[in-house]
């Protein structure tokens, strides 16, 4: 195709008349799923939304940020670390922007976000609440297909002009599809740190508990080498239970020989220095608060990383080299895992928060494709900075928390001045 063409049918798509819309979801996790949600309101607009899992299993506890549900600048930024970084790195306007659209979200999508962001829920609750509401509202704009989809697929499926949006998370189907030339799983579009390897240790407490830094730090004196840290805000609680997430820093070596999940009593018989740190620590809530582990605890080993798609739009297939390749015409976005992970567990969030930005971009009839590859492009990356700010931050006071007790250690990790 000469240069020609291909500016005439790259413009023939620039905007769309509203009713010729379609949207294409690949991956109905949650953010998938409140993607959707999202858009499914919106006029002129049909969303096919493909998923692979027959059922919603994950049972893991999730906890959402407040900021999520923020009518104000105040509460947007309350969280103190974070409320620095939001000043620093989005401009007054992007923050209104931001409040205005999470005051235009239909009612029966903020309740469900007010209740989740109150403390833990399980992640499949949130995934079935949303698909459910989806089902319920019956506005026939929504098309479900239950397929894996490949990225060959991905790319057949498009009529030029359709927007497709990959929230297939940490494995993402097209990260590495974005860049014209870079072949499938070389990670050229990733960038990733890896912060540490963990074991995260999930457990039921029939008391209230909660833990500030100083309780982390006395409840961890006997723990010299490994030490059990409750993550920033992992405690709710909920009723007559206390619902703790912890996690113990370990090797790569420890790392590769665990097997990916396990019990307490497995840790105990095969890492007993480590499986020490947690006991001791769960001792010493039991003996404050006289509660009981409910049930055994969940523990799995994963690498904590820090990560994010260079490019989370198809803007640079957007040539007159590349004309006749689908991603040329119809925009493709990353959201959610597929786009940015971080490690310290705010990533449904951050995933929710792009879905917001994204869907208010689409909700635009007359927005230029370009201005809306551009504008997620600069957002994803503003929200890369903000995210990448606060986990290096937490595994600094990590790194420091850990050699307390060493002043030699410690001092190696500031640097004053
Ligand atoms: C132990 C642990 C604790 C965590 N705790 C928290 C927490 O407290 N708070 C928090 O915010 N986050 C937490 N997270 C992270 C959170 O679970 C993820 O950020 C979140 O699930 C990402 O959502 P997503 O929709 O982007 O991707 P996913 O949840 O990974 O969903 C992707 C979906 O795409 C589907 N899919 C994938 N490939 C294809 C394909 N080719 N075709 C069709 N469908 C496909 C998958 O089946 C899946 O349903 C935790 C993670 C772990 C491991």
């Amino acid at each position: 195709m000469t240069s020609t063409k291909t500016e005439a049918s790259i413009a023939a798509t620039e905007t769309l008349p509203a009713s010729d819309r379609r949207v294409h979801i690949v991956g109905a996790g949650p953010v998938g799923l409140f993607l959707t949600a999202l858009l499914q309101p919106v006029e002129g607009l049909s969303v096919h939304l493909y998923e692979k899992r027959h059922e919603y299993t994950r049972t893991r506890m999730v906890q959402l940020s407040s900021y999520l549900v923020a009518d104000s600048v105040e509460s947007y930024s309350a969280d103190h670390i974070d409320g620095d970084n939001v000043f620093a790195v989005f401009d007054p306007p992007e923050l209104d922007e931001g409040l205005a659209f999470r005051s235009a979200i239909p009612s029966d999508l903020m309740t469900l976000l007010q209740q989740w962001t109150l403390g833990f829920c399980p992640l499949n609750t949130i995934e079935r609440s949303l698909s459910d509401l989806i089902d319920a509202r019956k506005s026939g704009t929504v098309q479900r297909t239950a397929a894996v989809v490949t990225p060959e697929e991905a790319m057949t499926m498009l009529a030029p002009g359709d927007i497709l949006i990959d929230c297939t998370g940490t494995k993402s189907l097209l990260r590495d599809h974005l860049i014209p030339g870079s072949g499938e799983g070389n990670g050229t579009n990733t960038l990733n740190i890896r912060l540490e390897y963990a074991l995260v240790v999930a457990f039921l407490y029939g008391q209230k508990y909660d833990c500030n830094e100083y309780c982390k730090y006395t409840k961890n004196l006997e723990n010299p080498q490994y030490k059990f840290i409750p993550m920033v805000q992992r405690t709710h609680y909920d009723g007559s239970v206390t619902h703790v997430t912890g996690i113990v820093n370990i090797t790569a070596e420890e790392y590769e020989a665990m097997p990916s999940r396990f019990d307490g009593q497995w840790l105990r018989d095969n890492f007993p220095a480590a499986a020490q740190s947690m006991d001791r620590f769960i001792d010493k809530i039991k003996e404050e608060t006289h509660g009981e582990i409910l049930g055994d605890l969940e523990i799995i080993r994963i690498p904590l990383n820090l990560y994010r798609a260079r490019n989370a739009t198809s803007r640079q297939w957007r040539t007159a080299e590349h004309a006749g390749h689908p991603f040329a015409t119809s925009p493709v976005f990353l959201a959610g895992d597929s786009a940015i992970g971080s490690p310290y567990f705010q990533a449904i969030s951050l995933g929710f928060e792009c879905a917001m930005f994204l869907a208010g971009l689409i909700a635009q009839p007359d927005l230029p494709r370009r201005d809306m590859l551009d504008r997620y492009e600069l957002y994803s990356y503003k929200q890369w900075l903000r995210v990448y700010m606060r986990s290096k931050m937490i595994k600094h006071n990590k790194n420091l928390f850990e050699s307390i007790d060493n002043r030699d250690a410690l001092l190696d990790q500031l640097h004053i001045y």
